[in-house]
Formats: structure tokens, sequence, C-alpha cells
């Protein structure tokens, strides 16, 4: 499986004096969502909820992921009074709070006017789809933890955390039962985006600070476990409404055109390749590319 959106370099220290780059993989944002969005707001998401991410669903998980990418990773300062990289001192905890962190500064940033001003989203309506769709993210993303009640995932625990906190903490969102099926519903959007925001501001202090003891107590509390029941539920459902766990993804071939000297001139996109045969050649078992033929001796040969 591909990422949707990569963000590099991972050191803070490089980031803050020289910046960094993003690549968001739309090709593979809009192919997972034509496979998987109509069913999974179906099954996952309460009656009243659909239309409004039947409608807003696509631009919001593009938005959404942008945002965490490049105003999420990308930002934030640390203390001064910080030696070293914050990953040192958060250790085990680091990725899954900085995903939290990326995450929350989406969200938080949802309902800028200015989003709508510059038409990345056509009006606010979109930014309340984006907040229901994060509290039931938290529920359907169970189908993919087959075993066991404890998320190993990074970017599972930041969306759990997120959740669990808005749920205990602010009681802006409840699980609520109907037709024998558990769905999440947000109660209040105003509660939402002020735990949003109290939360961020949390995260954000300890990865400045360093504080591993804070890092500790939040993610033990909020982003580790799961409760089994629930998710035994989730991937009965998953399953009897044919959404699938994960997607996988065949990519354009790159195809080089080379010139008689054998260097390239252009390239063209071909859509040849099964998904084994890309595989195999991704790793290294099959070469990237045909071999080129040696060219034959002049008059003889055929
Ligand atoms: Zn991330």
């Amino acid at each position: 499986m591909p990422p949707i959106g990569i963000n590099l370099p991972n050191e803070e220290e490089i980031r803050e004096r020289y910046g960094n780059k993003s690549v968001s993989l739309v090709n593979v944002m809009d192919s997972y969502g034509r496979a998987v969005h109509a069913k999974m707001v179906d099954e996952f998401f309460l009656p009243e909820d659909r239309a409004l991410q039947q409608k807003f669903g696509s631009i919001d998980d593009l938005l959404q992921t942008t945002m965490h990418e490049v105003l999420g990773h990308a930002s934030g300062k640390v203390s001064d009074a910080l030696k070293g990289d914050p990953r040192d001192h958060l250790r085990e905890y680091y990725s899954a709070l900085e995903e939290a962190r990326a995450e929350l500064i989406a969200l938080f940033n949802f309902f800028d006017p200015k989003l709508v001003e510059i038409g990345a989203i056509p009006s606010p309506e979109a930014a309340e789809a984006a907040y229901r769709d994060y509290a039931t993210n938290d529920l359907y993303l169970l189908r993919r933890v087959r075993h066991g009640d404890v998320l190993e995932d990074d970017h599972m625990r930041a969306t759990h955390l997120i959740v669990g906190y808005l749920r205990e903490v602010t009681g802006a969102i409840e699980l609520v039962r109907r037709d024998g099926k558990t769905y999440s519903r947000v109660k209040n959007i105003a509660a939402m985006r002020r735990g949003v925001a109290e939360l961020l501001g949390t995260i954000q202090r300890i990865k400045g600070e360093g504080d591993y003891q804070a890092a500790r107590d939040l993610t033990e509390r909020y982003a580790v476990r799961i409760d089994p029941a629930l998710r035994d539920e989730i991937v009965a459902r998953a399953r009897q409404a044919g959404v699938p766990s994960y997607v996988a993804f065949v990519m354009p071939d790159v195809v080089p055109e080379r010139a008689m000297t054998g260097e390239v001139w252009d390239v063209h996109l071909a859509y040849t390749s099964d998904l084994a045969t890309q595989m195999l050649k991704y790793s290294g078992k099959l070469p990237l590319e045909e071999p080129i033929p040696a060219p034959s001796p002049t008059g003889k040969g055929r």
C-alpha cells in the first residue's frame, strides 16, 4: 500500500531551519475513495449524517491530508530550553503524538473562513462534515484490528486518542446504538472545536518541552486500548457491507523513451502492470525496465 502523503525530512532542526517538502498522492486518494467511500458511508454513518458525507467526503479527505502534511507536520516550534530533538525525549510515544498533533492542526483550521475564501472548501458545511467524519473514523478503523485489544499503528493511535479525548473530556461526541448497531455521534460541534484546540495546545506543549511523563499518560489513557466487543461488531459489519480493510493500488508505469544512444529523452505513462508484477519490480526481484536489446552488428544478424 502506498502512502497518501509524504512529508520530509523528519528531523525537527532541519525542518525549522530549512523547511520541508510535501507530496500528496491525489490519484491514490481518489482511487481509494471510489473503492470504499460509498459503502463506508452507508454502513458506518448515522442516517442523518450520510448526505453530508456523500457531498463533501472526497473534498474533506483531500483537505484533511493536505493540511495534516503541509500545516501539521510542518509547523510548531519547540521550546528554546529543549535540548535535542523532541523525538529523543518522547521516545516510543513520539510518533503517535506527532500524528495526533498534525491531525489536530488540520481539524483546527477546517473552520477558518480563509478556506472558503480561497475556494479550498465550498462552505462551512464541509468543515462540519469533516468533524462528523473524524468522529466516525475512530469506529471504522477498528475493522483493521482483527486480534487483541491494543492498537499498534501510530496513525490509528492518533485518531483514537483524539476521539477518545473528545468523547471523555469534552463530551462533544457520544457512542449511540441504533437498530442493534453502534454509531459515533457528534453532539456539539462547538464543543468539539474547543476540545480540538485544547488538546492541540496540550500536545504541542508536550512536544515542545519533551515532556515524556505527560506523553505517556495521554497515550496510555486514550490512544492504545480498544473495546474488543465493539471491534468484533465493526469487523462483522464491514465484512457484511463489503468494506475492505485495506486497498492495494496498481500504479501507472513510467516508461522511458530512449534515443539510440540509450539516453532518456522522454517518458510516457502506461497502465499495463498487474499488481504482482509491479510489486516484484518495486522490490528489485524483476528489472524495472525491460532490458534494452543489444544493437545487432551492422550488416549481419537479422
Ligand atoms: Zn503524518
